[in-house]
Order: structure tokens, then C-alpha cells, then sequence
């Protein structure tokens, strides 16, 4: 019979195994907040960290290091998604094996994106049935060209402007038309003169070209991660589907192919599911400028 003294006996003998699972110190925010469109660097620091995983909304996000303990991961809202709260659920394993669970609750913050009403003759917005049948099947292409992102991270911070001139402020832009609201827009206008060399914003490489009914003449690069910018309306491609590219390489000439009033270049950026706002990740990936989670909890 095992009396209660052999029994803790025997429990401290098993403290090896009580050891490994033993938390270690970790810090991580508890909470993000991300305004739709936009994305932030979740970042998760402890001495001796060796890797990280996390899922969140069904999608495993793809940490990498920054400094030694140092990780990091992009995440992006949907320009439409609903106010409302989720959960990143993280395992963080450190160089001596032992892991460490850890969660931060993501806040969905609402944003107003500017938006016009337009009442036109009815007939003035209509589309052919072909038109229809040629939207859906390059709708299909695109969604191929998402459909397998690349596992590793071809991308290295800073990211830059595809062209030099600035954006109009022109992302989450609605139009309602006779009362309708329409898809909105999903990418920030550029700018730039026809024949502008239109640059590679980061490494990638090159997953869709073709010439579309709205897009034009388009280029889509997969950065690794679920991470793609697109570049449309163009005049002339410089690259082939399949090319790996590098940051700065020209992939084109802006243009005003597809449905547009004029010359410009639409940059455009998705990340997991998520349309987000390519000026974004200028802004907001520091990849290694800074050294210390922001607003992190210490454990
Ligand atoms: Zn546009």
C-alpha cells in the first residue's frame, strides 16, 4: 500500500518531468488591437527562445527571428472584417526544449474608409454577360495564384514604394451606386505616369500575370508566409510567372490597362485572407529595428 509520504516521494522523483514543462520567463501582449485594413507585428521575446507557432482564425502564422529570443509575426484584418474579438493561441519553445503556451486576444477595431453615392442611369453600369463569364474565371486565377503561399519568408524589411510618387489615400474607398454599395477598394492608387518603372516592393516570387478585365495588365508576387502584393494596370511586363524577383527589380511599366480613367499604378497587398493596405507594411514591419516587444506582458 502507498502511503501519502511514498506518494509525494514519489512525485518529486518525477520533477524532471514536472521540470520540462516548468514555465519559462516569456513576454508577449495580451492584447493587439488592429483597425481593419491594417496589420501588426506580434512579437514574443525569452531568453533562450528558440522557435515560436501560433494559430489564429484556422491560419498558422509564420514567425521568424529578430535578434536571439527575439520573434515576430505579421498579422493583417480584412479591410471589411466586423469589429470583434479573436485569439492567437502561441507555443514558444525555448533551446533547453521546454515549451510554453501563451495567448493574446486580437481586437477587431471598426474604420471608416471614405465613401461617395453615385445615381446613374441604370444602363450605364451594366455588364455584358461575357464580361460576367470573364470576371469569374479570372476571379479563378487569382484565387490559384493564393492558393499555395510559399511556407518560407522570401521578404526582408524595409519594404518600398513600388513607384516614387505618393498614394492618394485612396484604400477602403466605397462608391454607392443608385443606392448600392460596391466591393470596395482594395488597394492604394499610385500615381505615376505612363512607361514609370513599377519596382518589386520586397523579394518574391512572381505567382499570376495576365491582362484582366478590371486589374489590366497585372503582376502578383507571393513574399512567402501568406504574404502578396499586386501591382495593376500596367503597360508592359518585365517578368514571366514562376521568376523569383528581388526587392527594387523592375517588374513592369505603369500603364492604364483594365477598367480605369487614367494612368496610375493600384499596389495592393493580402496577407492570409486578409485585403490590408500595402502602404502598411511600409510602415509597420520594424524587422529588426527594434529590439523589444512593444506593450508586451512580462512572464
Ligand atoms: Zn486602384
Amino acid at each position: 500500500m502507498i502511503t501519502v509520504g511514498a506518494l509525494v516521494l514519489l512525485l518529486c522523483f518525477s520533477g524532471s518531468a514536472v521540470h520540462a514543462t516548468e514555465p519559462f520567463p516569456l513576454s508577449w501582449p495580451a492584447r493587439l488591437k488592429i483597425p481593419r485594413g491594417e496589420i501588426v507585428e506580434l512579437k514574443i521575446y525569452g531568453e533562450g527562445l528558440s522557435s515560436v507557432e501560433a494559430r489564429w482564425a484556422e491560419q498558422n502564422l509564420l514567425f521568424y527571428a529578430l535578434a536571439p529570443g527575439l520573434f515576430a509575426a505579421i498579422i493583417g484584418v480584412d479591410l471589411e472584417a466586423k469589429p470583434g474579438v479573436s485569439k492567437i493561441t502561441i507555443t514558444a519553445t525555448n533551446d533547453a526544449g521546454r515549451q510554453r503556451r501563451a495567448e493574446t486576444i486580437v481586437q477587431t477595431l471598426s474604420k471608416a474608409f471614405r465613401q461617395e453615392s453615385f445615381t446613374v442611369a441604370s444602363s450605364f453600369d451594366q455588364l455584358s454577360p461575357e464580361a460576367l463569364e470573364l470576371i469569374r474565371s479570372e476571379r479563378a486565377d487569382f484565387a490559384l495564384a493564393f492558393s499555395t503561399p510559399a511556407a518560407e519568408r522570401f521578404w526582408e524589411a524595409p519594404f518600398i514604394r513600388p513607384v516614387p510618387q505618393e498614394s492618394s489615400s485612396s484604400f477602403g474607398y466605397r462608391r454607392i451606386i443608385n443606392g448600392k454599395p460596391r466591393a470596395p477598394h482594395t488597394g492604394a492608387d499610385l500615381r505615376a505616369p505612363i512607361g514609370t518603372e513599377v519596382l518589386a516592393a520586397n523579394h518574391g516570387r512572381v505567382v499570376l500575370t495576365g491582362d484582366y478585365f478590371f486589374a489590366g495588365k497585372s503582376v502578383v508576387l507571393d513574399h512567402g508566409g501568406g504574404l502578396y502584393t499586386m501591382y495593376f494596370h500596367l503597360s508592359e511586363l518585365k517578368v514571366d510567372a514562376g521568376a523569383m524577383v528581388r526587392r527594387g527589380d523592375v517588374l513592369a511599366l505603369s500603364g492604364m490597362s483594365g477598367r480605369v480613367t487614367g494612368p496610375h499604378l493600384h499596389w495592393a497587398a493580402r496577407l492570409g485572407t486578409a485585403r490590408v493596405d500595402p502602404m502598411e507594411l511600409i510602415q509597420k514591419i520594424s524587422f529588426g529595428q527594434s529590439q523589444q516587444p512593444e506593450s508586451a506582458i512580462g512572464n
